[in-house]
């Protein structure tokens, strides 16, 4: 009797509740990947559907003190073990707070940072560490436009996506075995995120009518097709020959 062939395919998703991450995650389920999602809540319908691929963690990301917990369980070291290709796709984010530099709330501001750019970065090193002996390790943050141009009122998300860009760029450097590193920016996708800039006063955010209008002119793209695009690029051997990417500027497939 020949034993089940082990699970060689491991990604560790955060934010895969909703929106993008979601997307993304029932992307690589249905390429046979086995998942850890890590979230506030867990997804409603994934771990039903892929009952024995699924794992879910409740964690804020935005608490350098739970992160550090959890990452201290080990977790995230016995869920990679034997694998042949393990994953990092920092999704989770927040574009909050959002508004001139004198309205952001210092807490709000403090939050945002660690979300944005202290959860990814922790949880880079922990992957890195506890992949070192994996034949494919491949980490992708999430980034935006907003990393590579200044808007009015989203002080906060362009210094924090441009944070994740330039540390692809400098972990590139570092030259890690078998590590590919890169952010991929996904585009404007209808997601709840977009849901909630929409609502945003414009005096906070000047660039709000423009989102308004692509939402109106159908320019938006589903989190599915978005989430195709950017798996597919993670999976090809071009990824981490770049180590900043936007979904948009890639040829089609
Ligand atoms: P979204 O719809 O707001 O979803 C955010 C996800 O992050 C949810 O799964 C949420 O799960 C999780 N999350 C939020 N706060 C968290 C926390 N404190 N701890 C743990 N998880 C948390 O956002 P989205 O539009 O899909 O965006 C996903 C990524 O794409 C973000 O990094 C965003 O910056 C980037 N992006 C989006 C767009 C766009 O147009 N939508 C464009 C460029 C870049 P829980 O609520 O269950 O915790």
């Amino acid at each position: 009797m020949t034993s089940p062939s082990p699970v060689v395919s491991k990604a560790i998703v955060t934010g895969h509740t909703r929106g993008l991450g979601a997307a993304l995650s029932e992307a690589l389920l249905a390429r046979g990947f086995s998942l850890l999602g890590l979230a506030r809540t867990r997804h409603p319908l994934l771990a039903q559907r892929f009952p024995s691929a699924v794992n879910e963690a409740e964690i804020d990301l935005s608490d350098t003190r739970s992160i550090e917990a959890w990452l201290a369980e080990g977790t995230l070291q016995r869920f990679l073990q034997g694998a042949r290709q393990v994953l990092l796709i920092n999704n989770a984010g927040t574009a909050a707070p959002i508004g001139p530099c004198s309205l952001q709330p210092p807490h709000e501001v403090g939050r945002s940072v660690v979300l944005n750019v202290a959860a990814p970065l922790m949880l880079s090193s922990a992957f890195a560490a506890a992949s070192s002996n994996l034949p494919d390790r491949r980490i992708a943050h999430v980034s935006s436009g907003a990393a590579r141009n200044a808007y009015a009122g989203w002080g906060i998300y362009c210094a924090t996506k441009a944070a994740l860009d330039h540390h692809a760029r400098a972990v590139a450097l570092d030259g890690e075995r078998a590590m590919r590193v890169a952010t991929i920016a996904p585009g404007v996708v209808d997601t709840d995120m977009q849901t909630a800039l929409r609502e945003v006063d414009e005096g906070r955010f000047p660039s709000r009518g423009k989102f308004v209008e692509l939402k109106q002119t159908g320019q938006l793209s589903s989190p599915q097709q978005a989430a195709e695009k950017f798996i597919e690029y993670l999976l090809s051997d071009s990824f981490g020959q770049t180590p900043t990417v936007d979904l948009r500027s890639l040829p089609a497939q």
